[in-house]
């Protein structure tokens, strides 16, 4: 039996981010993790070809760069290796018409662009940018305060008193909005429009979700701000500077550690068993990072929690599914609507807010889309590292996709199991790149496709390959994530907590709910 004074479930960057911030403060840290490399959803590998590097998951590192614990430790992540990478031209869509519209760094160039759109939708787009100077701190600090809490009290009287009740009802309007509603209010071309909503689909906020409006606003402007960040080398970058610093402050992480059980001593969570019967003893938290639905049923006796917790976590949801398709290229993808797509981190294939509601409709139907919302990532176009020289990797989500398959919605494959379909599914996908990037196929050398069951065999929280770890929409996001009265990390047993992506604030990569857990606890 070893001792600690918090033993933490699970190395994903949250729980890294928590173990890191606890040691800081002299606590003595395990972190126990069930496969045999740290990151969860923030992993690189050789998946095809030697000198290839793949991020697995996540790519855009845009979250943690700009994240409080970021913020905090990025001296001591830095003499650890972290390095990132910025994108000036971020993300772009590309229309049927053989069109595209694109964000970067350079507002001038963006609203030229809007411009040739829609004179008025420049004008509009040129006086949000300029607002955002003043709506971001309040937006930031409300994302970056534990839900509900005396700091998000703070900012809501901080907003009022900055600018008074308009500047209250506009944040709040914003914040309950559709993408489509949001965006019909302000704008008038639909190519501006599919442009901004296809970032609902990175979540699960199609354009008529309620609250789906603000991810794909602070995508847009945060861009425009500050750029698109990726990992120097691989998102690994930022999984590898956090557990070298856990390690220099005298943490431990045991690498293939799944965990059994958490044991209740007199109604406190005490000790922590591994699959393999080890026990280690926490004498102050067991922090986890175990997605809550996994957790809760089977590793902590059911018989010692509230009735409304078990009944909460039963109901809550996740979102729909996602599949990755990973390329090792011999030249990036040759763009027909510009050669300049080639220099953008993310090209989106979602050319219509009817398209992305189609879709969105089709897969929580059970059903595979048609056509699927692409998001064509490019990280050798901005970090030549990562393949031998002149080569490049392809890092392609496919959003959204039923865990379970009911059928196909072009009724062309007749398969059910994703073990049968992914190969045929990502032959629709790389035709449908095709028909924007004529022949892409030509320059492949090797693939690697994850359909959702494979996501959810390589981290456990991705349940039924649904990338955010539940269901985004209102009714799960701020104070009722995980479950209503929950919110706050503390779960219903003394000593033990939760963070990650089922925790407020929720999926992507910037580590708010285990650092923000761990100043709870260590200040
Ligand atoms: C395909 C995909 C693409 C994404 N792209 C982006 C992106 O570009 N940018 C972005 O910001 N976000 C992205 N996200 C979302 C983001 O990566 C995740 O929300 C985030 O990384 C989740 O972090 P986490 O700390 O909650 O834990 P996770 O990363 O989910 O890690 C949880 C850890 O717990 C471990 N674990 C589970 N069960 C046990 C057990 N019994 N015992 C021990 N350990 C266990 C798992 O193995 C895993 O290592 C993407 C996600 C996916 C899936």
């Amino acid at each position: 039996m070893s001792d600690f004074d918090a033993v933490i479930l699970g190395a994903g960057h949250n729980g890294l981010a928590a173990a890191v911030h606890l040691a800081s403060k002299g606590w003595k840290i395990a972190v126990v993790e069930a496969k045999s490399s740290a990151g969860g959803a923030v992993k690189t590998q050789e998946l095809i070809e030697p000198g290839f590097r793949h991020d697995l998951a996540a790519m855009n590192l845009s979250m943690f760069a700009g994240s409080a614990f970021h913020h905090l430790y990025a001296g001591e992540l830095a003499a650890h290796g972290l390095r990132f990478i910025r994108a000036t031209r971020c993300f772009a869509s590309v229309f049927p018409d053989g069109s595209h519209l694109g964000i970067g760094t350079n507002a001038a160039e963006n609203t030229a662009a809007i411009a040739a759109l829609s004179p008025k939708d420049a004008e509009r787009f040129a006086a949000m940018s300029n607002e955002f100077g003043s709506i971001a701190p309040h937006l930031f600090s409300l994302l970056g305060a534990p839900m509900p809490s005396t700091q998000s009290a703070k900012t809501v009287w901080r907003a009022w008193r900055a600018g008074s009740m308009p500047l209250l009802t506009d944040l709040l309007r914003l914040l309950l909005s559709s993408p489509r509603g949001f965006l019909d209010r302000h704008f008038r071309d639909e190519k501006l429009k599919a442009m901004i909503a296809a970032w609902g689909l990175h979540l699960d906020l199609p354009p008529d979700a309620a609250g789906g409006a603000l991810f794909s606003y602070l995508e847009t402007m945060t861009n425009q701000a500050f750029g698109m960040v990726i990992g120097a080398g691989g998102a690994d970058v930022i999984i590898k500077a956090m557990t070298g610093l856990l390690r220099a402050k005298g943490g431990e992480l045991f690498l293939n550690s799944p965990v059994a059980s958490v044991d209740i001593v007199n109604g406190r969570a005490r000790t922590v068993t591994l699959a393999d019967g080890r026990k280690l003893t926490a004498k102050r938290a067991v922090i986890s990072n175990i997605h809550p639905k996994l957790l809760f049923n089977g590793m902590v006796p059911q018989s010692t929690l509230p009735r409304r917790f078990v009944e909460g976590l039963t109901t809550y949801r996740a979102g729909p599914g996602a599949m990755m398709i990973h390329l090792t290229l011999d030249d990036l993808p040759d763009w027909s609507a510009s050669p300049s797509l080639k220099s953008y981190a993310y090209v989106h294939i979602a050319p219509t807010l009817a398209m992305m509601t189609r879709v969105y409709g089709e897969a929580v139907s059970g059903l595979l889309p048609r056509e699927p919302v692409l998001v064509v990532g490019q990280p050798t176009a901005l970090d030549p590292s990562r393949a031998p020289e002149g080569k490049h990797v392809l890092w392609i989500q496919v959003r959204v996709l039923p865990a379970e398959i009911r059928g196909d919605a072009a009724g062309e494959i007749e398969a059910t199991d994703w073990a049968s379909v992914k190969d045929a599914y990502a032959e629709r996908v790389l035709s449908i790149i095709e028909t924007q990037a004529p022949g892409l196929r030509t320059r492949i050398r090797g693939r690697a496709v994850w359909s959702p069951l494979d996501l959810q065999t390589e981290n456990p929280n991705l349940i039924g390959g649904d990338s955010l770890s539940g269901s985004h929409h209102l009714d799960q996001n701020f104070l009722f994530r995980p479950v209503a009265g929950f919110s706050r990390y503390k779960s219903p047993i003394d000593g033990l907590y939760m963070c990650g992506a089922a925790t407020w604030p929720g999926a992507g990569t910037g580590a708010g709910s285990g650092f923000m857990l761990a100043k709870m606890l260590a200040g």
